[in-house]
This record gives C-alpha cells, sequence and structure tokens, in this order.
C-alpha cells in the first residue's frame, strides 16, 4: 500500500489550494481527481483553439489586504496571477428589464456607495447602514482575516437574519432592494433564504473591486501545478476512491481507488460536493441523521451557458471586459426560484483572449437554470442525450442568442455561438450531483459539511463547506487546513508567510 501523509479528494480550486497548503507545511500529499485533468470548474475549454471559461470569470478579493490578494500571496502564487479590473462602471450593469432601467456599478466600496445615493436620492440613509452592515459582518467574521480563522464555528446575529429582511426593514423601495441584491448570481440563493451576514461575505470584496484574471482559471492551474512540482504533493487524474479499507477505532487505514490501486494515509480531505463524499464513505460508519442531512441539501441555482465569439477579430474594436446582467424583474426572489417560467437572468461577460498567437473576442453568457429545467434527460449521460433534450437545448441557445445581440446590436451579423452547456453538462463535467454552480444552496442556519466527519481521520471542504465562488471555496480549505497542521504551525506558517 503506498502511503501519504495526506489525501485530498477533488482539484479544484479548493483541492489545489488544500494540497498547496499541505505540501508546504512538509506534508506528502496526494490529489485524486475524478477528470482527466485537474482544476475542476477553474479548468478552461478550447474549441477551434479559442478558449472558453466553465466556472470562473470573475471575482473579487485582490486589492491589497483582500482576502484573496492574502491567500495567494501565503500559497507564493500571487505574482502568478495577474488580475484585469473592470476598471469603468460602465463594464459592469445591471439591467431592469421590466423597468428599462440601468445601473453601472463603479469599482470601490465609497464609489459604489457615492454612485447608489446618485440613484436613488432620498435613500441616502438605507444605502449607509446596508453598506455599514456588509463592512461590519466581515470584521466580525473570523475567517475573513488568515490570522485568525478556525474551524469553532463564528457565528453573529447576522447569520440568523436573511438579506431579506434587512432590506425590507432598510427600505421600501424595490428597485434599491433588488440591485443591493443582486451579487445573488453569485451564490445562487434567494434573499429570502441565504442570511444577510453570508450575504455580505460574498459581496464586500465584489464591491471592492471586481476582477477577470488573464487567461482565467488556467492561470491558477498552472501557477498550482509548478508549485506542486516544487514539493512532495503528487496528482492522480482519472481516479476515485471506491472504497474505505482497514477501518478500526473510526480511523480509515487505506483507500481503495478505481485504478485497483491502495493507499493509506494520515488524513484524507474530500473537497466535493457533500453528495459525493456520503457515496465514498461507508454507510455502517454514519449516524441516520447524518446521512438525513446530507441528503436534504439542496442544490444552490445553476447556469444555462452560451459561449461565442465575435468574428473576425477586429483590433479597433477595444472589447474591454465587461459584465452585462439582465434582470427581467426587479423580485430577485421570484427570478431565483427554481419554479419561476419566464424570462430568466442572464449575465454576459465579453473579453479580449490571446491563444497560440491569435486574438479572440470572446462572449459568454450564463442564463439562470435549475435541475428541474433537464429532469426530464437527467438519467442520460453527455455525448448520448435523447433528441428532446437536443431541441430544449437549440431553443435555449437560440433565445439566450436574440437577447445578446438585444443588448449588443453592432455584432448582430458576427456574434457566433460555438458551444453550449446546460445544467446537465456542468454536471456530467464537473462530477457535481445535480450541476449547480455553487455547490450546496447555503441556507440560512444550516449546518454544512465542514471539518472532521464521523470517520476521524476524514475531513470535508470545498465551496459547499462555508461559501462558494473561488474565494469562499480558498477559505473552506485554509480553515481545515488549519486544523490539519496543527494551530501552531498553521499560525507561525502564516506570520512567517505574510510578512515576507
Ligand atoms: C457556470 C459557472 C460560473 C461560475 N462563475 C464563477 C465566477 O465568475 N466567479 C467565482 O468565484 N465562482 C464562479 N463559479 C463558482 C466556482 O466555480 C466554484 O465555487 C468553485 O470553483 C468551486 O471550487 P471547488 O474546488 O470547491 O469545486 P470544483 O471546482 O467543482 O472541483 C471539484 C473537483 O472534484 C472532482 N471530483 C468530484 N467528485 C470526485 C470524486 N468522487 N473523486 C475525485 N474527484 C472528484 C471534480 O471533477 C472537480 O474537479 C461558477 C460556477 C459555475 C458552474
Amino acid at each position: 500500500m503506498k502511503k501519504y501523509d495526506n489525501i485530498v479528494v477533488g482539484s479544484g480550486i479548493s483541492g489545489m489550494t488544500l494540497a498547496l497548503l499541505l505540501g508546504m507545511n512538509g506534508r506528502s500529499v496526494l490529489v485524486l481527481e475524478k477528470n482527466p485533468r485537474i482544476g475542476g470548474s477553474l479548468a478552461r475549454f478550447y474549441r477551434e483553439g479559442i478558449p472558453f471559461d466553465t466556472g470562473f470569470h470573475f471575482t473579487g478579493g485582490f486589492c491589497k489586504n483582500g482576502i484573496l490578494h492574502d491567500m495567494l500571496t501565503v500559497l507564493g502564487i500571487h505574482d502568478r496571477i495577474e488580475p484585469i479590473y473592470l476598471s469603468h462602471e460602465k463594464n459592469n450593469r445591471l439591467i431592469f428589464e421590466a423597468e428599462q432601467t440601468a445601473y453601472d456599478m463603479p469599482t470601490g466600496y465609497q464609489e459604489t456607495i457615492a454612485k447608489y445615493k446618485e440613484y436613488f436620492p432620498g435613500e441616502e440613509r438605507a444605502i449607509d447602514r446596508y453598506f455599514e452592515m456588509v463592512k461590519d459582518v466581515c470584521s466580525r467574521t473570523v475567517s475573513m482575516d488568515l490570522r485568525k480563522i478556525s474551524l469553532s464555528p463564528n457565528v453573529i446575529d447576522e447569520d440568523f437574519i436573511s438579506l431579506d429582511d434587512v432590506l425590507k426593514g432598510l427600505t421600501g423601495n424595490h428597485t434599491l432592494r433588488a440591485l443591493l441584491a443582486a451579487y445573488s448570481m453569485c451564490y445562487g440563493v434567494k434573499p429570502a433564504e441565504i442570511s444577510f451576514a453570508n450575504h455580505s461575505r460574498v459581496c464586500f470584496s465584489l464591491y471592492q473591486s471586481v476582477a477577470r484574471v488573464k487567461d482565467g482559471g488556467d492561470a491558477f492551474i498552472k501557477a498550482f501545478r509548478e508549485r506542486f512540482a516544487e514539493l512532495d504533493v503528487d496528482i492522480l487524474c482519472g481516479s476515485h476512491i471506491t472504497e474505505c479499507v482497514d477501518i478500526r477505532s473510526n480511523r480509515v487505514g487505506g483507500f481503495a481507488l478505481n485504478t485497483g490501486e491502495q493507499i493509506s494515509c494520515h488524513d484524507c480531505i474530500f473537497t466535493i460536493h457533500p453528495k459525493g463524499i456520503l457515496k465514498a464513505l461507508p454507510q455502517e460508519h454514519l449516524s441516520k441523521a447524518f446521512v438525513e442531512r446530507v441528503n436534504a441539501f439542496e442544490p444552490s441555482a445553476g447556469f444555462f451557458s452560451v459561449f461565442g465569439v465575435v468574428e473576425p477579430d477586429d483590433p479597433a474594436d477595444d472589447f474591454n471586459p465587461s459584465i452585462l446582467s439582465l434582470f427581467p424583474t426587479t423580485d430577485v426572489n421570484r427570478m431565483l426560484d427554481p419554479g419561476t417560467t419566464g424570462a430568466k437572468a442572464l449575465v454576459i461577460m465579453k473579453n479580449r483572449e490571446v491563444a497560440n498567437g491569435k486574438s479572440y473576442r470572446v462572449m459568454n453568457a450564463s442564463e439562470l437554470s435549475f435541475p428541474k429545467h433537464v429532469a426530464a434527460w437527467k438519467d442520460s449521460k453527455v455525448g448520448n442525450r435523447p433528441p428532446g433534450y437536443m431541441e430544449y437545448k437549440q431553443e435555449r441557445v437560440d433565445s439566450i442568442r436574440r437577447r445578446i445581440i438585444r443588448s449588443y446590436p453592432e455584432y448582430s451579423d458576427t456574434f457566433r455561438v460555438v458551444e453550449a452547456a446546460s445544467v446537465l453538462t456542468f454536471r456530467d463535467y464537473l462530477h457535481s450531483p445535480e450541476g449547480s454552480a455553487y455547490g450546496v444552496k447555503q441556507k440560512i442556519g444550516q449546518f454544512n459539511l465542514f471539518g472532521k466527519l464521523p470517520l476521524r481521520n476524514v475531513y470535508a471542504a470545498g465551496q459547499s463547506a462555508m461559501l462558494p465562488g473561488v474565494v469562499g471555496a480558498m477559505m473552506s480549505s485554509f480553515i481545515v487546513g488549519r486544523s490539519i497542521v496543527g494551530k501552531e504551525a498553521y499560525r507561525r506558517f502564516i506570520e512567517q508567510r505574510l510578512c515576507n
């Protein structure tokens, strides 16, 4: 049996972060990844040589002392990831289609507050209060400071009040409420279901700045790979655990893999969907309550995505990175309800990409979608879908294309759809049981799978553990990493890395 200090299951941003953190702390690490390549949602895909983003388009947190900046600094990859800020407010715009109103979202916390006050005269108090509350939640959340993070629950009052309730208490203006809830698209949960605290934790860094990354998620993967090569970190793609063996005193002695190998380790950390974790663990060692808890998790919202290109390239068109969000209504709860019929929220992102010396004007549009939309074909697999599914897909592609062209009529003759992905596509490529964009729905008062599991040397981290998005997923790995390397070793490591 091969031996490692740690096994990390899943190689998305959570798994890569954990593997690097552990490797940097002198551990031998094996990363198990079901896909033929690492990266999970971060890995781009190529069609006709053009790079497209799968599940990472933009993020906050890059500014100095921002949480992402700090995490990348600690991991020693900060200088390998190049943010491209959406610095002009016109490049991040939200349109409420029913009202035909448009709001530009500027960069900078104070700038955002000032701009929103301009949009909503008479609502200054509500706007000030909202942004004070968001900032206050983040300053009281220990997990947002790498020096203070810990697995012990750090719950605050705002964890028990919904975003919806807070917004209703602040203002009767529906449009302002919708604007303040707009980044719910970045975690895929209704304002009535998410806590104000978790909403704030995701949004704070986005209000500070929104940035794409040069070469997208592939830049992260390349940086992690280079660091793994310097350390004792092995990667085994096309692999997953089939059985936990030699279980004594609630410790797993070894893991049997689909490749036929058996591996032993001191600790194993799952960074995959909780339902995937449940499948890998021996049911006889799990309580009924544990199994029911995991089975009760609901999926966050997902997306139907269209990937296209504006051809031929025109160097005179600056084609700056931009985000255009189209909300059919100001009722964000309705918008994020899987049962809602009619027009769906759509986010259109454009940016220029250079690959193999060629420049491309790339457009990606992601429309809200839910497992319910594809329930009729849930038993089908990629490459073998029935005709009904293909018709569904074509209809959605055509409708999204029309919406793109209505927003960018200048590209009506030059925009071409290259690829499309439904919730089922994301499910099958990312091995995520329901194909949701952000793992499990982060509902108010929910007890997530995070940290130590019922088997003593088995842990859970990942986007479903704490908060979704690249930042939330990485944070979960820092927290679990601390618990594995030990408080004191972690403290010394962070101090040393942040002081360098
Ligand atoms: C369409 C879309 C758009 C998004 N846009 C953004 C965005 O712009 N910004 C942002 O911050 N976030 C965005 N997200 C969310 C973001 O991608 C995720 O929150 C984050 O990348 C999750 O990382 P993870 O490592 O937890 O999981 P994943 O990236 O899902 O990685 C999990 C890995 O585990 C592997 N795996 C699964 N089961 C097993 C198993 N049994 N054994 C071994 N390996 C297994 C999978 O193949 C995968 O590689 C988006 C997501 C989607 C789907």
